[in-house]
């Protein structure tokens, strides 16, 4: 077991793929052949090999994780999740903290110690973004408490509401 080292939860105003974490999570659709949105981004600065990586995991059901190298991303890993669509599922409060409790658990298997993540289901998904970072914080900061060996947990945004949002949750 490790001795005590502190964790930091924080949120950033940023692009996703300019982070220089050990792994970014990426807000994928079940079949994890790219899409738009933080997707599409993520594929586009990575390169060409993420999508042929993620061929070979063979999609992702909802609240699952699933983790591929970074390629040409400054992040060392991506791990890929899939957020509930907010009018189709029944529960998604649940799958949405699954998205982040599985997430963490896939991180700390492989040695992250700093790990972001975007707003899971709060694009084309259309979860709320106050209830949705709301869960986010709230599943983080529990999965923190089992996982002293992950550091460092940042919560990237694109647009300054839903960060101003996070900084509120977190102040
Ligand atoms: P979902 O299908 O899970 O809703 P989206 O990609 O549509 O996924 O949106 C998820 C969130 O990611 C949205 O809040 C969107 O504004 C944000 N986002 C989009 N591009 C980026 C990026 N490059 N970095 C960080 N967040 C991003």
């Amino acid at each position: 077991m490790g001795k005590h080292t502190k964790q930091t939860i924080e949120a950033v105003l940023a692009d996703i793929t300019t982070l220089h974490v050990d792994a970014i999570v990426n807000a994928a659709n079940p079949t994890l052949l790219g899409g738009g949105g933080v997707d599409g981004a993520i594929h586009r600065a990575a390169g060409p090999g993420l999508l042929e990586a993620c061929r070979r995991l063979g999609g992702c059901r909802t609240g699952e994780a699933k983790i591929t190298p970074g390629f040409d991303l400054p992040a060392r890993y991506v791990i890929h999740t899939v957020g509930p669509v907010y009018y189709s599922e029944r529960h998604p409060a649940d799958l949405l903290a699954d998205c982040y409790r599985n997430s963490v658990e896939v991180a700390v298997q492989n040695g992250v110690r700093s790990l972001a993540f975007p707003a899971i289901s709060t694009g084309v998904y259309g979860y709320p973004a106050r209830e949705a970072s709301q869960i986010a914080v709230r599943q983080v900061q529990f999965s923190l408490l089992t996982h002293p060996s992950l550091e460092r947990v940042v919560f990237c945004c694109i647009d300054e509401p839903i960060f101003e949002i996070y900084k509120q949750l977190l102040s």
